[in-house]
């Protein structure tokens, strides 16, 4: 299969309408869609990134209209959640429709569903006229893309196109939040934060196993995120051992000179980097990335989520 490169969103979606999968950029990530309503098409996602066939895609929606041909029913903690962070990278499980094929949930009775405010993904979402599930747009295990290069590195051959957009702003996938559960449980911390969720609804908790491997969310058992280089984490980039074939990555700026490194200006700048940076390692052939940790708080949580299971790969 030759991928088709694009700018045209309404070219892109036109594939969706046949039964292609189309790489879109996101606020978050780039994903890889499927007409959600076409289980022949969704199946094609998980042969193209050598997905585990239990773990869920996100359904995107462009209209909130959607919601009511996706979910059973919306409780309140859901409503008020849709009202203050929707348009945006906030993903919400509700109990789904017996008409969303199983292909799409992993089997199971609930859906994630989530509408982007990225205006590349709104008008492409709009043009596909049907609810498009993507999970992240890279092969299963791997760094999720931030840049349609990074796509095309991992997917180039597999699938049908990629609409091509700038690199991702928020750069970690969005927050998942299951609103089946009372009081509500964020499955993946991602870039709403749970100060911001609180703010709203002040009883959601985080999953008590959203630090462990066991967790609720199928997908996020396994492997994630990970470069091919080793990922240690330090407290200090002095920790770090700096050489040729070592890189660095954190909040503060180290003295030594490694492969590579980079050193972020606030947190949301790191979230924005992360990914990228792990596959400039790689294409560099650095043996270990030293990732700086960070403190536990507001998207903080999200990127050591992401640090952890890197490193744990
Ligand atoms: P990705 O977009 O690649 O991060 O994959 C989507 C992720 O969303 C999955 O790995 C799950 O963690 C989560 N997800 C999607 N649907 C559900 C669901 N019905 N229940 C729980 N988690 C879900
Ligand atoms: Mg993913």
């Amino acid at each position: 299969m030759t991928t088709h490169l694009t700018t045209s969103p309404t070219d892109a979606a036109a594939r969706i309408r046949r039964g292609q999968i189309v790489a879109f950029p996101t606020e978050t990530v780039y994903g890889l869609g499927a007409d959600a309503f076409n289980p022949e098409a969704v199946r094609r996602i998980f042969a193209a990134k050598g997905r585990p066939s239990d773990n869920p895609l996100i359904v995107h929606i462009h209209d909130l209209a959607q919601v009511d041909d996706l979910a059973a029913t919306v409780p309140d903690a859901a409503a008020t959640l849709l009202e203050h962070f929707v348009p945006g990278p906030l993903t919400l499980i509700l109990p789904k429709r017996p008409t969303v094929p199983d292909v799409v949930t992993g089997g199971l009775d609930t859906v994630g569903i989530r509408m982007p405010r990225h205006p590349v993904a709104q008008v492409f979402l709009e043009a596909c006229a049907c609810p498009v599930a993507a999970p992240s747009a890279n092969r299963s295990g791997r760094p999720s893309p931030t840049t349609w290069e990074a796509v095309l590195a991992d997917l180039d051959g597999r699938i049908s196109c990629i609409l091509k957009g700038d690199r991702t702003p928020v750069g970690l996938e969005s927050t998942v939040v299951d609103c089946t559960e009372v009081p509500p449980l964020v499955l993946r911390a991602g870039a709403i934060t749970l100060e911001q969720l609180q703010a709203v609804w002040p009883s959601v908790r985080l999953s008590p196993d959203v630090h462990t491997a066991k967790r609720r969310s199928p997908g996020t058992r396994y492997r994630h995120y990970a470069p091919r280089a080793h990922i240690c984490l330090v407290d200090h980039p002095d920790e770090a051992e700096a050489a040729p074939d070592t890189a660095y990555i954190g909040l503060d700026a180290p003295s030594d000179t490694f492969g590579l490194h980079l050193a972020c200006d606030d947190l949301d700048d790191y979230a924005h980097e992360l990914f990228d940076f792990f596959r400039r390692c790689d294409a560099a052939d650095i043996a270990t990335i030293y990732a700086q940790r960070v403190q536990e708080r507001g998207l903080g949580v999200a990127l050591m989520d992401r640090l952890r299971r890197a490193a744990a790969g």
